[in-house]
């Protein structure tokens, strides 16, 4: 088992991607605490899911753009667990509109929620990792950030979001290096999730064009980098960007 005996909150695990995290998490040994913001209910699914296995899980409510619920998060989690050694920074949005068309709603829901949401989460569970000398934190990007040219363009905003994660993904991870926490993202390609719906279906058809592998990509495969991230296999590794695209980005 990778991550036998952790603790790990994964936001956004309610559904998609952070739902397959949260359940791959749980099956190499970790307790979860499964973070969302409406779904409350699916995410007691999931939590009730690995209990059902054998495994420990909580559920927690919080939108992660908003700092207070964040911090409330991380103390609900450390209270029923003792500690977070892990933190998946992954709920987040896309917004699906040409820049020309854009509101500043978009600009803010995209960079509150996504943006932000990574700086709440990381800020409030940093501390005690580096007190303690350990911690993992991932975030999850987007193929937005790699591939301006996705047929459609309609994600400049969204990409100014995850474009920022990154951004400030790589100077954390220089600061916290020595303290034994490493910091690193996953940047999905186009997977096969709720959000994909969210999005135009002609654009979808161009895109799968462009995919050298052909096909959108299952959670889990987004799940099986982030559980090998977050072991002690990748002790060593920190700042890094890992792309889950079947190809899409390689240039
Ligand atoms: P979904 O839309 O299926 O799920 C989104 C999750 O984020 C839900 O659990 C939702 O909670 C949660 N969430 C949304 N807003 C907030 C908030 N303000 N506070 C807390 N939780 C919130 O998305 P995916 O699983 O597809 O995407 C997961 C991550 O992967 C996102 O960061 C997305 O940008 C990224 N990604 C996805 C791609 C894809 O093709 N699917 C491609 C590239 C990146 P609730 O259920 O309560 O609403």
């Amino acid at each position: 088992m990778l991550l036998k005996d952790k603790t790990a909150v994964v936001t956004g695990s309610s559904r998609g991607i952070g739902k397959a995290i949260a359940l791959r998490f749980a099956a190499e040994g970790a307790k979860l605490a499964v973070a969302c913001v409406r779904n409350l209910d699916k995410a007691e699914a999931v939590a009730q899911e690995i209990r059902d296995s054998g495994g420990e899980a909580i559920t927690v409510q919080a939108d992660v753009s908003a700092r207070g619920d964040a911090e409330r998060m991380v103390a609900e989690a450390t209270q029923a667990f003792g500690r977070i050694d892990i933190m998946v920074s992954n709920a987040g949005i896309v917004i699906d509109r040409a820049f020309v068309d854009s509101t500043d709603d978009d600009w803010h829901a995209a960079i509150e929620t996504n943006l932000r949401g990574f700086f709440n989460v990381t800020r409030a569970v940093l501390p005690q990792m580096i007190e303690r000398g350990q911690g993992r934190i991932i975030a999850t990007g987007s193929l937005i950030t790699d591939v301006a040219d996705l047929g459609q363009n309609r994600f400049s905003v969204c990409a100014a979001s995850k474009g920022g994660i990154i951004a400030l993904m790589r100077p954390i991870a220089a600061e916290v290096a020595r303290h034994g926490v490493t910091v690193n993202a996953v940047s999905p390609g186009y997977i096969a999730t709720e959000m994909l719906g969210e999005i135009d279906a002609g654009g979808l058809e161009q895109v799968l064009a462009m995919v050298p592998m052909r096909r959108y990509g299952k959670p889990e495969e987004i799940a099986a980098a982030m559980a090998f991230l977050a072991s002690d296999d990748a002790a060593y590794i920190t700042g890094q960007t890992l792309r889950v695209n079947g190809g899409i980005a390689m240039g």
